[in-house]
């Protein structure tokens, strides 16, 4: 298959290619796409046979259910059963955004969408971009991170033309995404606000406006991370070729025993890479040294943190040892996919 390379500018938006995109999507094609979160991969999320050929170019698992994105909040009502005044709340205060809310779904939402579930995830992304190819769509837009299962989701084009080129219809190049980390996912169905996958919009964020908001047990499982888990069974997520290795603790200590651990590896002819962050860069002697961001404002980590395991990859890297940052705010969901990237592989400093 032909993969078109469109660039639109998100500041300065061609509506005709927008338009000619959202035709595509609508008629059953493929469209690769930036949102604020990572870059999706688009398909009509009422046409079964289109979301099915999103499961294809990915090599995803049939299991794993996709998010539907809308433009505007109207669409919701004929996608699911019932908005709860908990729901309406949330949709309020933070969309368009980085949240996915789950619903009951209608009758219209495809099986293939919800991997056979009654619920729905839907969400409503706040670039540009995405905003009008939806509206140009004029259809839900069912949309995984564009990259291949179990890769780090893409956040600039080139990404994903690394990944998908030749599987998708059109990859459309809107440059750098702003957040860097998927959406938070939050089921609003039950007497609580359950967060599911933490991710743009904090739990601190949540609380503000919304009482009894709970973490998912397997969230907290992996803050706590009591049980050491098989490495790389049932977790193949975010990976990038080399392993990862979290090292947590005290910064300078942490800092200790990195330099410490990647000159021995390095002496058994290892290529190691350091994922550091901006306070600590300048202290290593060993290693192929990437800063991330800034150890004070997690965000710029969010940023950072996927390209940074992609660009580990391209440099030959076999071994990455990552600074393990502090859980809060947005350091909550950078943890919970670098966890996954290093399959729980952590040490602590
Ligand atoms: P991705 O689009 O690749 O970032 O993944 C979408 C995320 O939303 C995955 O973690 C899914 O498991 C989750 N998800 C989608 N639909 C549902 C649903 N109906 N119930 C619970 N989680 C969902
Ligand atoms: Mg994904």
């Amino acid at each position: 298959m032909d993969t078109r390379v469109v660039g639109i500018d998100p500041h300065n938006i061609d509506h005709q290619q927008l338009k000619r995109a959202g035709a595509l999507i609508r008629d059953g094609g493929l469209v690769a796409f930036p949102t604020e979160t990572v870059y999706g991969l688009g398909a009509n999320g009422l046409d079964a046979d289109a979301v099915g050929r999103i499961f294809e170019a990915k090599g995803r698992p049939p299991d794993n259910p996709l998010i539907l994105h809308i433009s505007c909040a109207g669409e919701l009502d004929r996608l699911v059963k019932e908005v709860p005044q908990r729901a309406l709340t949330l949709m309020d205060r933070f969309w368009p955004g980085p949240l996915t809310l789950i619903f009951k779904k209608s009758y219209l939402v495809p099986e293939t969408v919800t991997a056979g579930l009654d619920t729905v995830a839907i969400r409503m992304p706040s670039h540009p971009i995405a905003m009008n190819l939806i509206k140009y769509a004029g259809v839900p837009v069912a949309a995984p991170s564009a990259n291949i299962s179990g890769k780090p989701s893409p956040t600039r084009a080139a990404h994903v033309i690394r990944d998908l080129s030749g599987r998708v219809d059109m990859i459309i190049d809107g440059g750098d995404v702003t957040v860097g980390l998927e959406s938070t996912v939050a089921e609003v169905t039950g007497e609580e606000v359950v967060i599911l996958r933490p991710g743009g919009i904090t739990l601190e964020q949540i609380r503000e406006v919304a009482r009894d908001v709970a973490l998912d047990p397997a969230i907290e499982g992996d803050i706590l991370r009591g049980v050491p888990k098989a490495p790389g069974m049932k977790y193949t997520h975010y990976s990038p070729e080399a392993d990862v290795i979290i090292i947590e603790g005290h910064t300078q200590r942490v800092v200790a025993a990195i330099e410490r651990m990647a000159q021995q590896l390095q002496e058994q002819g290892k290529r190691v890479g350091i994922m550091a962050t901006e306070q600590t860069e300048a202290l290593y002697r060993h290693g192929l040294v990437i800063s991330v961001g800034d150890r004070e404002d997690p965000s710029t980590i969010a940023a950072g943190l996927f390209a940074a395991l992609r660009e580990f990859d391209a440099l030959g890297i076999d071994v990455i040892l990552a600074e393990g940052i502090e859980q809060k705010g947005v350091g909550l969901a950078v943890m919970n996919r670098l966890l996954k990237a290093a399959a729980y592989h952590v040490i602590k400093a």
